[in-house]
């Protein structure tokens, strides 16, 4: 057909998705209003004998239709219009216009009204005229035409069993299109505006249901694959845990045996290990590791940053070293003889952990048998990167341990994550200190440098934050560049260092290096210490145009303090003009410091984008259902798949089909 082309920049190209094309509002031509009666300001459904038309000039090029007790305006017209409405003068026949009504000069007018010729008597549609959402080039009467054609002929059979249908309480599938495309007049208009209408609960059931039986489709195929089963039994593990570093607390012991269950089985474990900043995750990585190592395999364990990933590089020699572990750190570093001597070392297996960054999904990375990754910031990478890494085992599928310092609100765990395990350590280590956070006008910028000056001076260590500039990586560098020269000068005493995502990684690590060691006092850096950076002699940090950083960034930097013996105070610094939506975030980190009710403000304001890690396509996750507002319907649709997959696994496959077909995989494959 010629317009499917257009048609599929709406993500329009099956039957179906034309059925599931549902209206954004609709129009009332159902009946008709009087012309010298109607009332003005509100579209109104007219019909009067056309009397003569004519092209005006005068003040402006424009067609004049003039009907009885009715005048019609268009100021963009073809010519065929004007012969259109000539010939039904002369034939007597009438127009039928919907728009807005003024009163003009000469009486009833109506500006470039929709409007069709008919003859008298002419019956009115029966349902109200469905506006779709739409975009340049298509026009409203061609889609419409479209979409109801293919009601018209779409199988529109239930997929749901009616017992499901009377337990959950939703409408016929049929019914709920049908009416959502051609409400009969009558309709409660404010139940379909804000989609409480049981037609569009019945639609949101089916999307959710649709996304939840994908979950657990993926769930289940993942019990097939074989993958090798690392049992806690080895040596190095239990040598280990028998002298942690430190007792762990009741949440990590629990993540611990989840993950070691996990990995005793011979299939792929996938798991999510979620837990606050500073919780403890690194320990639950390694004693997973110490599993695959013993069982004579091969763990990676991949960090977003080259910074990220040296930490935990270090955490890991010191405490896997002493073992007699054989560890690697792929990192940008290395020059190109040691990076090979690295890569060749994985690849005959005498590596056993290798630490890095997405440079271990790179080609030329092979393993001599992987048997488990570890991904930490797990939404920090696309599906595409986690996918190459697991292409990196072989004969088997590697288990996967994701980990995430972002707490995913329950209505995402339910909708997103449900085809993963998750653990969840709840509970800082203990000897942690509430950090308390204050938020101060840019205008005390002053009484700010005081307080480092004194807290250096008292040996502590602090962060200076320099603000994100949306439009350009470079702009926030040369803020940080500029801070760093500024508050050099003015301090005097502390040395201060500076860290930015340009530096070389051997200058990162240098610098990072001497902030640890305390050779520097105030660190002035971008948001690459963001993400896991740990030093615990670090308890001041000072955020520059803190509105100007997202809610869950700047939990995450606040993060970076409280970890030592010291109280820590977070300094959030904002500037003279805030926009209400920047008020609202401060005032959230300003009053909370629960990293989940964190999360549940920051899905509120800027939606699940944020949780869920980049994504192929731009099209909306969910396109009727409303993570916030649908809660109850997200619970439905759960227990709704897990009925449907156990009693009618065909009709579960039908409805993912019929929802999703070719949409992009959401799921952590
Ligand atoms: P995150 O969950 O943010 O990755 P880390 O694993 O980096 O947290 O742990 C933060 C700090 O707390 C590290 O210095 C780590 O060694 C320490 N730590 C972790 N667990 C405990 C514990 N149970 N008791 C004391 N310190 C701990
Ligand atoms: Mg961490």
């Amino acid at each position: 057909m010629k317009s499917t082309g257009k048609f599929e920049k709406l993500g329009l190209r099956s039957g179906f998705d034309f059925v599931l094309h549902l209206p954004l509002r609709y129009e009332d031509e159902t009946a008709l209003a009087a012309p010298e009666s109607a009332p003005e300001g509100r579209p109104v459904n007219l019909e009067a004998r056309v009397l003569k038309a004519r092209v005006m000039y005068r003040p402006k090029r424009q067609l004049i239709v003039h009907a009885e007790g009715l005048v019609l305006r268009f100021f963009n017209f073809w010519g065929s219009q004007l012969r259109q409405f000539q010939q039904a003068a002369e034939a007597g026949r009438r127009v039928r216009a919907f728009g807005e009504l003024r009163r003009g000069f000469f009486g009833a007018e109506m500006a470039h009204p929709r409007y069709r010729i008919v003859d008298e008597g002419e019956p009115l549609p029966e349902s109200l005229t469905p506006i779709y959402p739409s975009t340049s080039g298509i026009s409203q009467a061609e889609l419409r035409a479209r979409v109801l054609q293919e009601l018209d002929c779409a199988d529109l059979a239930d997929t749901l069993p009616p017992r499901l249908t009377r337990t959950y309480r939703v409408k016929g599938f049929a019914d709920s299109v049908r009416m959502l495309h051609r409400p009969p007049p009558g309709v409660e208009l404010s139940a379909l505006a804000d989609r409480t209408h049981e037609a569009w609960q019945r639609m949101k059931f089916d999307e959710l249901l649709a996304q939840q039986l994908s979950m657990r489709f993926a769930y289940e195929k993942r019990r097939t694959r074989r993958a090798h089963a690392l049992p806690a039994n080895g040596a190095l593990l239990r040598h280990f845990v028998r002298k942690l570093p430190f007792t762990l607390t009741r949440a990590q012991e629990r993540a611990v045996q989840q993950v070691l269950h996990d990995l005793a089985l011979a299939t792929p474990m996938q798991r999510l290990l979620q837990g606050d900043v500073g919780s403890g995750k690194t320990i639950v990585a390694a004693v997973a590791c110490l599993a695959a190592v013993d069982a004579g395999h091969q763990a990676a364990v991949m960090a977003p940053t080259e910074i990220l990933s040296e930490q935990h590089w270090r955490k890991f020699n010191e405490w896997l070293m002493p073992l007699g572990v054989r560890l690697a750190w792929l990192h940008g570093g290395l020059a190109r003889k040691q990076k090979k001597t690295v890569l060749e070392a994985v690849a005959r297996g005498e590596t056993q952990i290798v630490v890095g960054t997405h440079s271990l999904v790179q080609e030329g990375v092979e393993f001599a048998s992987l048997a488990l990754a570890v991904v930490d910031e797990q939404h920090r990478f696309g599906v595409g990167q986690r996918l190459k890494l697991r292409r990196k085992a072989q004969e088997a599928w590697p288990h996967q341990l994701m980990m995430s310092a972002t707490p995913i609100p329950r209505t995402l765990s339910m909708t997103y994550y449900a085809d993963l395990d998750v653990s969840v350590i709840d509970e800082l280590p203990p000897g942690r200190r509430p950090v308390a956070t204050r938020l101060v006008s840019a205008e005390r910028r002053g009484e700010v440098l005081s307080r480092i000056r004194e807290a250096c001076a008292e040996g502590q260590q602090c962060y200076w934050v320099c603000p994100v500039i949306e439009e350009s990586k470079e702009g926030d560098l040369q803020t940080a560049l500029d801070t760093y020269a500024s508050l050099g000068r003015e301090l005097k005493g502390p040395r201060v260092g500076l860290l930015h995502g340009k530096l070389a990684p051997a200058e990162k690590a240098a610098v990072m290096d001497a902030f640890k060691s305390g050779k520097i006092d105030l660190l002035v850096c971008t948001t690459v210490i963001e993400v896991g950076v740990d030093v615990p002699n670090a308890s001041l940090m000072v955020i520059e145009s803190a509105e100007r950083f997202g809610l869950a960034q700047l939990h995450q930097l606040r993060g970076r303090i409280g970890r030592g013996a010291r109280d820590s105070v977070c300094i959030l610094l904002f500037g003279a003009e805030l926009s209400p939506a920047a008020r609202e975030r401060l005032k959230v980190v300003y009053e909370e410091s629960d990293g989940f009710e964190i999360a549940r403000h920051d899905l509120e304001l800027r939606g699940p984008g944020e949780f869920l890690g980049e994504r192929q396509s731009g099209l909306p996750l969910l396109r009727f259902a409303d993570l916030q507002k649908d809660t109850a319907l997200i619970e439905a649709a759960r227990d709704a798949a897990a009925e449907l997959i156990r009693t009618d696994p065909a009709a579960a496959r039908a409805h993912v089909e019929r929802w999703l077909g070719a949409r992009e995989d959401l799921t952590h494959a």
